[in-house]
This record gives structure tokens, C-alpha cells and sequence, in this order.
């Protein structure tokens, strides 16, 4: 329940991982500024939001703050 799957940026409610894409989606995601940035094998860890392409990483999709509560 406390996961949070929701674009920070735009708001759309669900982010999709590498698996969830399409291959024209795929592609986009290719030339996105994240492919520079990170390598492949750390992409597929990575979200992206198919409404803005916001591109969210590992440390944000993982966050989980509340449990030390
Ligand atoms: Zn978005």
C-alpha cells in the first residue's frame, strides 16, 4: 500500500517498468537523457511515466521511509 507508483511530475498513476513497455516505447525510452546516464542492465531497474517520460530511478521508486517510523 505505502508503494508508491505515481509519476511525481505529471501525476499519471502508473509508472511502467522496462517489461511493461512497448517496443515503441522502448525506443523512446532509447533516446531519453536516462540512456546516457545509466547503463542498460541499470534501466531495466528504472520507471518511466508514458504520459511525460518523467524517467523515475531505483532510489525514488524504492524509497520506503515509513517502515522506520
Ligand atoms: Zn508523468
Amino acid at each position: 500500500m505505502s508503494y508508491n507508483n505515481r509519476c511525481p511530475r505529471c501525476g499519471e498513476e502508473r509508472l511502467r517498468t522496462w517489461d511493461e513497455l512497448s517496443e515503441d516505447e522502448q525506443e523512446i525510452v532509447k533516446r531519453l537523457p536516462g540512456a546516457t546516464e545509466y547503463t542498460a542492465a541499470e534501466r531495466t531497474t528504472h520507471r518511466w511515466c508514458t504520459r511525460c517520460w518523467f524517467e523515475a530511478t531505483r532510489s525514488l521508486t524504492m524509497s520506503r521511509r515509513s517502515l522506520s517510523d
